[in-house]
């Protein structure tokens, strides 16, 4: 897009094109509002640092479950606990691996077909204030150029760097023992099966934390460690990773590896401030136990979208409206952030014994009676030392 086109005003600025960006765009502009979206990368969905795994219900609001952008169906989950025991989990559809790229760049068609404008290879450098201090529009590296560009909502989806928000006065800072770190490589001509997702816990294998892969073939899949940021200062994620496959893939190709950080934190305070909000990554909306943020990126998307969008239809921002935004996405998931919050306590800080003994019970329980109630209820019936810890797992559900 030649520099010409940058329009010098918009009523909605978005910053990122991920999941929460790109969402985000789409429904603030089905609200009619016009809107901008910048990415600082030249492509849409590159480069991919992610396992790609989502659930079905994660995904199925927002696009067709049959495209490219399918790379697997997902029909199980296997838990593997520290003394090398499975408990499994089995259901119709459990959920899909992505073809990343390719869905993000549908995500983009989506957005832009509704009118948003998104532009790639434009790096925000900061917010541009007006004269009375408030954040009126954003400072913009474009092709070597530097911009401004005015709006009058600013949506801050810049992931897990994010900088909007402390641009914006927003606390975002985050304990070293819920940052996660992670670390993937694609590991191809390897014999998995394709139907299974397999999640390794333990100390020794993942501490803090737990090794997943997620296949998108029989021969080809992503393997991923994500451990807490406090104990990867005993031992990087990457050696933990690297030590799995030597013992369980020695003969793997590995054609791909990353590496990033994921907010496993406990709910921001402040997610909107003034007429800047954040979604996504940047508003720490990843689930704090399974480290998963494309389903809750793409849902605080369409919150933040519709919102922004609604707040300004009569032309003047309205802050009242705007302030809805934590509300709604509370309402939505916050009651299972928090559970999430106190699962993840537990379990990090479990000895394996007892991680082995969790997985001896959920084993006892037949596969289609697996819920979290269910076990509660066994755990009392069958393991009465565990209650305490039961106890403490489910005490918010
Ligand atoms: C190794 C790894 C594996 C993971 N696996 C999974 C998984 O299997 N399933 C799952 O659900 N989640 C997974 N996650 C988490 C998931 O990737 C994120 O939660 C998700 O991408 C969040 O989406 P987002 O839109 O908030 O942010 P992002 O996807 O990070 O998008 C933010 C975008 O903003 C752009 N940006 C940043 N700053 C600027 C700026 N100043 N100007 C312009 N553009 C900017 C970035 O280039 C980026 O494109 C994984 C994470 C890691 C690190």
């Amino acid at each position: 897009m030649p520099t010409t086109d940058l329009k010098k005003s918009h009523d909605i600025i978005i910053i990122g094109g991920g999941p929460a960006g790109l969402t985000a765009a789409r429904h603030a502009s089905i609200a009619g509002a016009d809107t901008v979206l910048f990415e600082r990368d030249p492509v849409i969905g590159k480069p991919v640092r992610c396992g790609e795994g989502i659930s079905e219900r994660g995904l199925k609001s927002y696009i067709s479950l049959n495209g490219p952008w399918i790379a697997n169906r997902i029909k199980k989950v296997d838990m593997i606990a520290p003394d090398g025991s499975r408990a499994s989990f089995e259901s119709r559809y459990i959920g899909f691996i992505l073809n990343r790229e390719v869905f993000e760049q549908e995500l983009a068609k989506k957005a832009e077909k509704l009118g948003a404008k998104i532009i790639s290879k434009a790096d925000v450098t900061g917010l541009y204030f007006d004269k009375k201090g408030k954040p009126s529009g954003v400072k913009l590296n474009y092709c070597g150029q530097e911009f401004i560009v005015k709006g009058s909502i600013i949506i801050g989806a810049d992931g897990v760097e994010s900088r909007v928000g402390r641009w914006a006065g927003i606390n975002t800072t985050t304990k070293l023992k819920n940052m996660e770190s992670a670390v993937q490589v694609v590991a191809e001509d390897i014999d998995v099966d394709p139907d299974i997702c397999q999640f390794y816990f333990g100390n020794k294998i993942a501490p803090g934390g737990y090794l997943w892969i997620f296949p998108k073939s029989r021969s080809r899949a992503n393997i991923g460690i994500g451990i807490s940021g406090d104990r990867s200062i005993e031992m990087p994620a990457e050696d933990y990773l690297d030590k799995f496959m030597k013992e369980y893939f020695p003969d793997a190709r590995i054609t791909n590896r990353v590496a990033g950080g994921v907010p496993c934190n406990p709910r921001l305070k402040n997610i909107v401030k003034g007429n800047v909000i954040l979604a996504g990554d940047a508003g720490h909306q990843v689930n704090p136990l399974t480290g998963a943020g494309i389903a809750n990126a793409l849902q605080a998307g369409k919150i933040a979208g519709e919102t922004a969008a609604k707040a300004i239809e009569s032309g003047e921002i309205n802050y009242d409206i705007l302030k809805k935004y934590p509300e709604r996405w509370f309402r939505s998931r916050g009651r299972t952030h928090r559970s999430a919050t106190n699962i993840k306590n537990y379990i990090h800080k479990i000895s394996d014994k007892k991680l082995n003994d969790l997985a001896g019970l959920i084993r006892k329980l037949p596969e289609n009676e697996r819920s979290l109630l269910k076990l509660f209820l066994f755990v009392v019936k069958n393991k009465p030392e565990l209650i305490i810890d039961a106890v403490k797992i489910f005490r918010k559900f």
